[in-house]
């Protein structure tokens, strides 16, 4: 019961986990995102729905501080993005961020292991606490016997279930995913929805996923909509 309180607590906090403030980026000739107003709670699971060329790529890049935004604000737990330096943003997205994208970009000179542990690098902890944790990981997602395979040895599932695995290792307060299960067979594609889901539910991390899978949308508590650089709730 208490549980269940606390939950809802957070859900109705008055700081939102995101909070994306009047935000436009503009290029030479396009502005893939106009005047994008938004906020997230802890432990929500949101989806951003849109065809291509609408602009989600680029919001979610901006959310997640990899660009600046041309005009307007982003905050992550009350931290806004604008006032950090480049250090100060790497430490956030450290310490607060985990990232799943389409393209799965492990290294290729890595295990699965290593991969999985790579983030752990700038944090102080020795080796062996490092392998400890990331071979806990591949071992909840079913992939332990794989721990010493390179990716070439992986299939596209196994290879996003390790991009996974390492957007978990710093226990990220958010994961950012852009249609994390869009090179994967459907089979594939639900286990990876599964562990997400699971994240969620379970440990309330919060999850803002761009797709354009409606059955996806159906999962998550809500969507926000994106059509020519403009984002609506409907
Ligand atoms: P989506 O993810 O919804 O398919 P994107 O955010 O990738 O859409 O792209 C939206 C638009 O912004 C596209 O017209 C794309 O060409 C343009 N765009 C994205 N990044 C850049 C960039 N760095 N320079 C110029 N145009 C860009
Ligand atoms: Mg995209």
């Amino acid at each position: 019961m208490s549980d269940i309180n606390e939950n809802k607590s957070k859900k109705s906090t008055k700081n939102p986990v995101i909070d994306v403030r009047g935000v436009s980026k503009h290029f030479a000739t396009v502005s893939p995102v106009r005047d994008a107003c938004f906020q997230i709670q802890q432990g929500e699971f949101v989806t951003l729905l849109g065809p291509s060329g609408s602009g989600k790529s680029t919001l979610l890049g901006l959310i997640a501080g990899f660009e600046q935004p041309s005009e307007g604000t982003i905050s992550l737990e009350g931290q806004e993005l604008t006032d950090l330096s480049e250090d100060e943003l790497a430490l956030l997205r450290r310490r607060l961020v985990g990232f799943v994208f389409q393209a799965f970009h492990l290294i290729p000179t890595l295990s699965a292991l290593e991969n999985v542990a790579f983030p752990l690098y700038p944090v102080k902890m020795s080796g062996q606490e490092r392998r400890e944790r990331a071979g806990n990981l591949l071992d909840k997602i079913g992939l332990g016997n794989r721990a010493d395979h390179l990716p070439s040895r992986l299939s596209g599932g196994e290879h996003q279930r390790v991009a996974i695995a390492r957007a978990l290792v710093n226990e990220p307060d958010i994961i950012f995913c852009d249609e994390p299960t869009g090179n994967l067979d459907s089979a594939t594609g639900k286990e990876i929805l599964n562990l997400l889901t699971d994240l969620n539910r379970e440990q309330g991390v919060t999850i803002f996923m761009v797709t354009h899978d409606q059955e996806i949308a159906k999962l998550s508590d809500r969507s926000l909509f994106m059509h020519d650089g403009e984002v609506t709730t409907s």
